[in-house]
């Protein structure tokens, strides 16, 4: 079993509590890796790491930290099979989707933000005959990272790689959960010549180490994605200490399907947008709304395509649903189709844990496919985020319906719209409130474009111009003729 340990001013580092805690592979349950039990002290030397090398990668020319970055994304292609497998056993998902999702993502992320910077430019306001206002835009200094364990190198490298670019240095911390590519990222970031100190990486549990560094005076800016009632606790931190803060937070997201869809392809879409990574993705659409008319036939052919998704050893290429991330997790999902059943929910498909899995696998945290119907719309289950695979579907008779319906959560971060009236995708689009509405697709993602959630989905966005503007400190330069 391999110990890792922290990365901390470009080298690997024992803990200062010198303990170690288990990291299960969700697969079989079984532990696999050691991780630091990291504390505030650990995040306090991470903290002087990164404001000891910030005055130096802050003046480092863009040419040059962007040739940096773009190697950090080189060697993560190079190392797609080796990150891809412990993405995979630090998660539980099929190693398919780690090899074409979650690590060619990582390597997107910097190899986008390092071209990014090179074009970022700043505003001017000539004001009448008297002056002219430039803004420049400066790296914030020490920023803190922190990211869950759903998508876990792809959504640490969201945060890394443009928090560099722009000139800051980082105190990020992976999830517990899923420590191993976070880990594996401080040596290829070495390797590609990431000057010590700019990039340190904090393992630990949430409420010692994460507190930390939403906490720390000298740590300006926490980019976090994560639940909502952690999103609460490290706004909470920081207000006091007015630090910039974005918070990309939980989901509960509609799918509307309309019965004039191309339903060749909403089925398999809404079908993808239910149950990728098992549903562990905070912009699962996991309450389907169909038109009446269409509402049988869709039940039926969806339900279909559920029963047929395999479950099983995310290493094995046939998989398509892997393991829960934890047993607790597991727990978390199983009460929710309870209280389903207990609130007349009929359970179509799924509703339990599978018979059937690979020896290797008998032990993982593995849910079947659940689909449910007939459930009140106002119920616990249609309104809180469960994050497993489960999914409702519900009937609607018009437009204002399928609107109610879907503004109906305190979340508000993506939902997604069948139809072939492309006049009324960009009606409900206006009128349904989320971050990013998809019209006839389901995570179609353009790093340019801004992402975050409205409601109790987050504050700020991510991606392109957004994150260059989030990272940088604007400041106004009025120059009077
Ligand atoms: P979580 O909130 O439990 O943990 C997220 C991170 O925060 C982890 O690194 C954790 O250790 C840390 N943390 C926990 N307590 C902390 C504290 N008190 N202070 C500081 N840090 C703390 O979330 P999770 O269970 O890892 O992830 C699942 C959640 O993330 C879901 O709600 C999902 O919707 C959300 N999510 C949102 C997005 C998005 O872009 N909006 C993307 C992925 C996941």
């Amino acid at each position: 079993m391999q110990r890792i340990n922290h990365f901390i001013n470009g080298q690997p580092k024992a803990p200062e509590s010198s303990a170690y805690f288990d990291s299960l592979d969700p697969a079989t349950s079984r532990p696999h890796a050691h991780v630091p039990d990291g504390d505030e002290r650990d995040v306090e030397a991470a903290v002087a790491a990164a404001e000891r090398a910030f005055p130096s990668w802050s003046q480092t020319p863009a040419a040059e930290r962007s040739r940096i970055l773009l190697k950090i994304a080189d060697l993560i292609d190079a190392d797609l099979e080796p990150l891809a497998r412990a993405e995979s056993a630090d998660a539980g998902k099929p190693l398919g989707l780690a090899r074409s999702l979650d690590i060619p993502r990582a390597a997107a992320n910097f190899r986008f933000f390092a071209t990014a910077i090179l074009h970022f430019a700043s505003e001017a306001h000539a004001t009448d005959d008297q002056a002219i206002n430039y803004t420049l835009r400066d790296p914030r200094g020490v920023c803190g990272l922190i990211a869950p364990w759903n998508l876990p190198l792809y959504l640490l490298t969201w945060k890394i790689a443009p928090a560099l670019a722009c000139g800051n240095t980082a105190v990020a911390k992976p999830s517990e959960l899923t420590p191993l590519t976070a880990s594996m990222l401080g040596d290829i970031a070495t390797r590609a010549g990431l000057p010590p100190g700019v990039l340190n990486i904090v393992h630990g549990l949430g409420h010692k180490v994460g507190a930390a560094i939403a906490a720390h005076p000298r740590v300006s800016t926490i980019s976090f994605t994560g639940g909502t009632i952690t999103g609460a606790k490290i706004a909470a931190a920081g207000a006091p200490l007015f630090k910039k803060v974005s918070l990309e937070l939980g989901g509960k997201n509609p799918t509307i399907v309309f019965a004039d869809a191309d339903m060749a392809q909403a089925i398999p879409n809404t079908l993808r947008a239910a149950f990728a990574n098992q549903g562990e993705i905070c912009l699962c659409g996991s309450r389907i709304f169909v038109e009446k008319s269409a509402y049988p036939r869709f039940v039926e052919q969806f339900v279909a395509a559920a029963k047929a998704l395999r479950i099983g050893d995310p290493l094995d290429p046939a998989t398509d649903q892997g393991a829960l991330i934890s047993a607790q997790h597991r727990e978390k999902v199983e009460s929710y189709v309870e209280l389903a059943r207990k609130d007349g929910g009929k359970i179509l498909t799924g509703g339990g844990r599978p018979t059937k899995v690979p020896e290797r696998c008998r032990d993982g945290f593995f849910f079947e496919p659940t689909v449910i119907t007939d459930l009140p719309s106002n119920c616990r289950v249609l309104r809180e985020e469960i994050f497993g695979p489960v999914v409702t579907i519900t009937p609607f008779a018009d437009e204002a319906e399928a609107i109610a319906l879907a503004n109906s959560t305190d979340y508000g971060l993506a939902a997604s719209l069948w139809t072939a009236d492309l006049s009324r995708g960009h009606r409900l689009a206006r009128r349904i409130h989320s971050g990013t509405i998809w019209v006839n697709c389901w995570m179609l993602r353009d790093l340019r474009v801004p992402f975050g959630g409205m409601k109790q989905s987050g504050v700020g966005r991510e991606g392109g111009l957004e994150a260059l503007r989030f990272f940088t400190e604007p400041k106004n330069v009025c120059v009077k003729y």
